[in-house]
């Protein structure tokens, strides 16, 4: 039962297709697990396209049509036939919109420790902005600000912060202005998925000095 979910204007922003691709597929994979969020979205794409059709058609030039297929790479040769799905196990953990980048268990991921009790997966995507973060039952994280916005996704277990109790498929959606310091809960270490779109602001000298080392 999520509790927590990302801002209206974040889901405005994902349905019109604004959002930078590292914060768009935290959004994605938030979307594969809430209900609530998935409606949202579809009415604001609802939105989006009736605003389309009240647009007034203009006529367009003659080769518009040519160029607008070459802009697209379009070529007449016949589609290649669709690709069977592929199966994917009952106890997949891994939500169905990262799997092409993480494959369909977390705990199969070459994690990489950064400090004790945390560890770090760095998704092999475009941009280096989306990393998975391991941390151990109980473990601090250092307390940090952002210079820019920050997109966290749980996708196991939980941990509390200035801001409250977040747990799987929680989402935290976090302003430049926004301070804060998770620990993750004790029961269970906690998995979770962050996207920012600047490097993040800490504020202890110790974290300072590894941030170049952690890439965060
Ligand atoms: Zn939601």
């Amino acid at each position: 039962m999520t509790t927590h979910h990302p801002d209206l204007s974040t889901l405005m922003s994902y349905s019109a297709g604004s959002l930078p691709d590292a914060i768009a597929t935290v959004v994605a994979a938030h979307l594969s697990l809430c209900d609530h969020c998935s409606c949202h979205v579809q009415e604001a794409e609802q939105i989006g396209i009736s605003l389309l059709e009240q647009l007034e058609p203009t006529p367009m030039s003659a080769g518009a049509k040519d160029d607008i297929l070459s802009m697209l790479g379009e070529t007449t040769q016949a589609a290649e036939p669709a690709k069977p799905e592929p199966h994917v196990p009952d106890d997949a953990d891994v939500p169905s919109p990262l799997r092409h980048l993480l494959g369909h268990y977390l705990d199969d991921l070459h994690w990489k420790t950064m400090a004790p009790g945390l560890k770090q997966f760095i998704l092999p995507a475009a941009e280096s902005n989306l990393r998975l973060l391991k941390i151990a039952p109980g473990t601090c994280m250092p307390s940090h600000g952002h210079t820019g916005s920050e997109l966290t996704l749980v996708l196991r277990g939980s941990y509390s912060d200035e801001l409250g109790r977040f747990c799987a498929g929680d989402v935290a959606d976090l302003d430049p202005d926004i301070q804060h310091q998770p620990v993750a809960d004790t029961h269970e270490g906690c998995i979770c998925l962050i996207a920012t779109d600047a490097p993040l602001r800490f504020n202890g000298l110790v974290p300072r000095l590894l941030q170049p080392f952690f890439q965060l």
